[in-house]
C-alpha cells in the first residue's frame, strides 16, 4: 500500500512517513497543499494522511478539490484543533476518517488499514473486471470468454493500475512511481516493454480492451 503524508510541520511528516515505511508501506511526504494537491492527483495513492492547517493550499481545499476532480482515494485529516466545527468540515468536503493532533501512532496505523480495507471492499483486490476482460490479482491470472493466461507480478500490477483508471491517460512518469516507487531506477523503456508484453496477452486472450498509446502524453485502457 502507497500512503502519501501532507504535513507542514516537517519533522511530524519525516516521523509518519518513518512509522508507515517500519510498517511496510510505502509512504512519500510533501510540506504543503499544492505539493499535496499535484502529488495526490498522481493517482498512485491507496491512502492520503491530509493536515488540514497547510500552506498554500489548506486541507479542505486540497480535499474539495480532488473529490471535484473524481479522485477518490481514502483521506486521513489531520489537525491540531480539536473543534467539532473542524471535524465535521473535513468530513463535508470528503474526508473519510479525521484525528486530532496530537495523536496516538497505533491509532493511526489502525485508521490506516481500516482505509486500506474500505478501499479493497469497494474494488475488489483479486478479481478486477472492465468490459469482458477479468484480472485475478490473486493468481495473476488474465481472462478473457474462457480463454486465460498466466501474468507476472509486474504485468498484473500494471494492468491492475490501468483497469483502476481505465479510460484516464497515465504517463510513463506515474506507470514508474506506481510499480517501482520514486526512487527507483526504472526508465521508460521498462513502461514501454511491460505495455508489449500485456497487448500480446491481452490479444492472445481475445479481449475487446486495448491499451492506447496518446502520443507524447501516456497510456489508456480502452474498451473496442
Ligand atoms: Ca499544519
Amino acid at each position: 500500500m502507497r500512503i502519501l503524508v501532507v504535513e507542514d510541520e516537517v519533522h511530524l511528516a519525516e516521523a509518519l512517513a518513518h512509522l508507515l515505511k517500519k510498517n511496510k508501506y510505502t509512504a512519500d511526504s510533501v510540506y504543503n497543499g499544492e505539493d499535496g494537491l499535484d502529488y495526490a492527483l498522481s493517482n498512485i495513492y491507496d491512502v492520503i494522511i491530509l493536515d488540514l492547517m497547510l500552506p498554500k493550499l489548506d486541507g479542505i481545499t486540497v480535499i474539495k478539490e480532488l473529490r471535484r476532480r473524481g479522485n477518490d482515494t481514502p483521506v486521513i485529516m489531520l489537525t491540531a484543533k480539536s473543534e467539532i466545527s473542524d471535524k465535521v468540515k473535513g468530513l463535508d468536503s470528503g474526508a473519510d476518517d479525521y484525528l486530532a493532533k496530537p495523536f496516538n501512532t497505533d491509532e493511526l496505523l489502525a485508521r490506516v488499514r481500516a482505509l486500506g480495507r474500505r478501499r479493497g471492499e469497494v474494488a475488489p483486490t483479486n478479481a478486477l473486471k472492465f468490459a469482458d476482460t477479468e484480472l485475478d490479482t490473486a493468481a495473476l491470472n488474465l481472462k478473457c470468454n474462457g480463454k486465460e493466461i498466466n501474468l507476472t507480478l509486474k504485468e498484473s500490477e500494471l494492468l491492475e493500475y490501468l483497469i483502476r483508471n481505465k479510460n484516464a491517460v497515465l504517463s510513463k512518469d506515474m506507470i514508474i512511481e506506481k510499480l517501482w516507487g520514486f526512487d527507483s531506477e526504472a526508465e521508460s523503456n521498462h513502461v514501454e516493454v511491460y505495455i508489449s508484453f500485456l497487448r500480446k496477452k491481452l490479444k492472445y486472450v481475445g479481449s475487446s480492451v486495448q491499451i492506447v498509446t496518446i502520443r507524447g502524453i501516456g497510456y489508456s485502457l480502452k474498451n473496442f
